[in-house]
């Protein structure tokens, strides 16, 4: 791969219009590399390549078995370049090196080694309903995917569409964000080393309004599998409507976090912590309200506002530092418009508040902030801020806990803390997210779906559910009469 060049039918190649452009390293601000920015040229290319390769290609008619050993290679060699793809992550996301090289791309890895595994188990039913018929149905690829991935987990939400996606036999074009397209492209390479077929995986980079715009408009494109925020999810489904693309959307979060008076309050505040500040806050499923039972409320303030202190924030490249940079000046401002509006609309800033200074007078970083005294009105308990910022409500029972909980219009997670498991479990389910945490914060699993209710978007990634969504289901009767 050369500089600025993207990965089409199996070839690096520069963007039709020779365009490129810089993605900026948030810590310091200075430009990482040089990066095509591909339009719809591109797409119409990368798609034809991805059609040609579903339509005639080997890859959806390869045995499963075989199939499955390339997707298991990619999770071999995604650990093999784990430092490699773990610092690219960082140097664009501005999220730590223990983030990244610890968790995000080790998952990424098992991932590919979980939808490997499915590639074999990919089957329909026999329904014996007549005496002179049989009738069974298949599960068959959907044809040609098409990915578009936010900038905050880049590869790691790659991997949730790439892996199932390939196992079950489509092929894709992937659009990763603009300011975090090293790993995409990084990843193609290691296709071309894992034996992938030319025009199975391609990746298109560029504006998400054009290069994105272009894939949800294409009518050879089967289906899109999204993840973004909840504004730009509308849009899509609006356009996906035209060629009517099946869709997976996984879009905002406004998460609460409730913490009965009954918890383990030390385990609670690192759940909090964890919660929110976790990848600077910069998490879809980030437990971004939390909610307090009043007896508590004091005690358990204390001790928060004590332990995040201790988050230190800096270099992403250094082993001590907890919280990087936000991932762009756009984001930062954004950021801290929500804080000025915390402010104003009355809520106490009992942490940060406003930007960190790290010693090099450059870089995006923000403060860990802590607001107190928060009611669900406000402008930052109601919208996504999707940065380092906590929203403190107070709540006086299980009932009034759940319903402030509830009372958003998203619904992708949420936690719970307490000792009574009647609670726990009355809780988890009266909520209305696609996953609820019990004493627990921010745990996934390749096995388990991911998604959300309400305005969080709908299909889930991950698991066996995850998998259904890169199938299509066909009845075949054979008349025995
Ligand atoms: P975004 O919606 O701005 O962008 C997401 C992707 O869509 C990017 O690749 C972008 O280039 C592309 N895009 C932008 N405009 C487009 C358009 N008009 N047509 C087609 N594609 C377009 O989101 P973001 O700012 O990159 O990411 C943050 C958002 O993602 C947050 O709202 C967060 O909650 C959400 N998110 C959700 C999950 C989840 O699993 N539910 C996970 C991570 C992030």
């Amino acid at each position: 791969m050369k500089a600025g060049e993207i990965f089409v039918g199996g070839k690096w190649q520069a963007t039709r219009s020779g365009e490129t452009y810089q993605p900026i390293n948030p810590a310091n601000e200075e430009p990482i590399g040089v990066v095509g920015k591909g339009d719809k040229g591109d797409i119409d290319l990368a798609v034809t390549a991805a059609r040609k390769a579903f339509d005639e290609g080997p890859w959806p008619k390869m045995s499963p078995h075989e199939r499955g050993r390339i997707v298991w290679r990619l999770g071999d060699l995604i650990q093999q370049n784990l430092d490699e793809m773990a610092r690219l992550e960082s140097l664009c996301t501005g999220k730590t090196m223990f983030d990244s090289g610890k968790v995000e791309i080790p998952f990424a890895a098992e991932v590919f080694r979980y939808y490997a595994g499915w590639a074999t188990k990919i089957h329909g039913e026999t329904l014996g309903l007549r005496d002179n018929a049989f009738t069974f149905t298949l599960r068959q690829p959907v044809g040609v995917v098409g990915a578009i991935v936010p900038w905050n987990f880049p590869f790691l939400l790659s991997s949730w569409k790439i892996a199932p996606a390939l196992a079950a036999g489509n092929t894709m074009v992937i659009k990763p964000a603009s300011q975090t397209p090293l790993t995409a492209l990084r990843f193609a390479e290691i296709c071309q080393e894992a034996g992938v077929p030319e025009g199975v995986f391609n990746v298109v980079t560029g504006p998400g309004g054009k290069v994105g715009m272009a894939l949800v408009r294409d009518p050879r494109v089967d289906k899109i599998a999204f993840t973004g925020s909840t504004d730009v999810g509308k849009q899509i489904m609006r356009e996906a409507a035209g060629t009517l693309k099946r869709l997976s959307l996984e879009l905002g979060g406004k998460s609460p976090n409730i913490v009965f008076a009954d918890a383990d309050m030390d385990a609670a505040v690192r759940g909090a912590l964890t919660g929110i500040f976790y990848n600077k806050g910069e998490v879809c499923a980030a437990g971004s309200r939390l909610f307090l039972e009043d007896s508590i409320h004091d005690q358990f303030m204390s001790k928060l506002t004590d332990r995040v202190k201790s988050l230190k924030v800096g270099d992403p490249m250094d082993k001590a530092t907890r919280m990087g940079p936000v991932v762009s000046k756009g984001q930062m401002d954004t950021v801290l418009s929500y804080i000025e509006s915390g402010k104003q609309e009355g809520a106490r800033v009992v942490a940060g508040g406003g930007r960190a200074d790290v010693g090099t007078g450059k870089g995006y970083f923000i403060q860990p902030t802590i607001f107190d005294g928060v009611t669900n009105e406000m402008k930052i308990a109601r919208e996504e801020i999707f940065g380092p910022v906590l929203s403190v409500i107070p709540f006086r029972s299980v009932e009034d806990g759940i319903a402030q909980g509830n009372h958003t219009s998203y619904g992708l997670a949420a936690a719970v803390w307490t000792r009574d498991v009647s609670k726990a479990l009355k809780a988890a389910k009266a909520i209305r997210a696609g996953t609820v945490w019990v004493n627990a914060y921010n745990l996934f699993d390749a096995a388990l779906p991911f998604g959300g209710f309400k305005e969080s978007g709908f299909g889930r990634e991950m698991g066996s559910v995850g998998l259904d969504s890169y199938t299509e289901v066909k009845t075949v009767w054979v008349d025995l009469s």
